[in-house]
């Protein structure tokens, strides 16, 4: 077939009975909705020109709207980006924990508390006698002075910031928590740091530190420097239990939340308060 117009007129030809047939199965259009083409006379090409190479284009051919497009189907949740942890659905998933021994001995989980959104986190070991008994970490005599030190010298208040623990139910008689015990529960402490993307991490005490940085490195060694930590630094400092029955190295403890301040300062462009002095410290308490 080598006129065009014959070639237009077999396609709309092909197209009706097409649309025939489908009707026949159910569709609610028919060939009558198709406009017959009015083929446009191909004009002869002039005795001087060049023979044409291809024939036009043919008109497009209108086609009736047929059914909506099926939507999308949605993506299966594999496929799906993780949802981005908030610390109630992290408590949600830790729930009423078995997942360790600690749990037989506790009275209350401690979760941790503060400013979801903090920019300073606080880290210690696990819940002492205190926090057991209440839900709340560092409430104990470590915790009133953790307290003065987040008020005195980082001029912040406890709801500021956010305070937690590496594992989560009291070890008995306060020991260190075991390998496994902290395997089961530092998913929820990272999960946390997770949510809250802190600038600057604190990790008070050894124990702490070292689950943190995973090293075996001594507190004395790893304190006086920030660390790269995740996307923020970890300053590392004595914990306020060691500081009650060591008070001489109070004095280190306020160069490391000098360096806090700094770091802090350096993170988020803004600056904390003056440090109080001591006669004021002692207005304030
Ligand atoms: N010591 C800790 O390490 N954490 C607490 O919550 C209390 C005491």
């Amino acid at each position: 077939m080598s006129n065009p117009l014959d070639e237009v007129a077999s396609i709309a030809a092909d197209l009706r009975t097409y649309l025939d047939v489908h009707q026949s199965l159910g569709a609610r259009w028919s060939s009558a909705d198709l406009p017959v083409p009015t083929p446009e006379p191909v004009p002869e090409p002039e005795p001087d020109e060049a023979p044409v190479a291809a024939a036009p284009a043919p008109a497009p051919v209108p086609v009736p709207e047929l059914e909506a497009p099926p939507k999308p189907a949605p993506a299966p949740a594999a496929a799906r980006p993780p949802a981005t942890p908030t610390l109630p659905s992290i408590s949600r998933d830790l729930g009423d924990c078995t997942r360790c021994r600690l749990h037989k001995g506790r009275t209350n989980l401690v979760f941790g508390v503060g400013n979801p959104n903090a920019d300073i986190v606080f880290v210690g070991e696990g819940p002492g006698y205190y926090e057991d008994q209440q839900g709340e970490p560092f409430v104990g005599k470590a915790g009133e002075l953790l307290d003065r030190i987040i008020t005195n010298v980082l001029r912040l208040r406890r709801e500021d910031v956010y305070i937690c623990n590496v594992v989560k139910c009291r070890p008995p008689q306060n020991r260190d928590p075991q390998p496994d015990e902290v395997a089961s529960c530092s998913p929820f402490l990272w999960a946390q740091l997770d949510a809250i993307k802190p600038a600057v991490v604190v990790g008070l005490g050894r124990f702490a530190v070292q689950t943190l940085l995973k090293t075996d490195t001594g507190i004395g060694r790893l304190r006086g420097r920030a660390h790269p930590f995740r996307d923020a630094v970890l300053v590392p400092t004595y914990h306020p239990a060691y500081l009650l029955r060591n008070p001489a190295d109070k004095r280190k403890t306020l160069e490391d939340m000098k360096l806090v301040r700094a770091e802090y300062a350096m993170a988020t462009g803004k600056d904390l308060g003056s440090v109080m002095t001591a006669s004021q410290a002692r207005g304030s308490s």
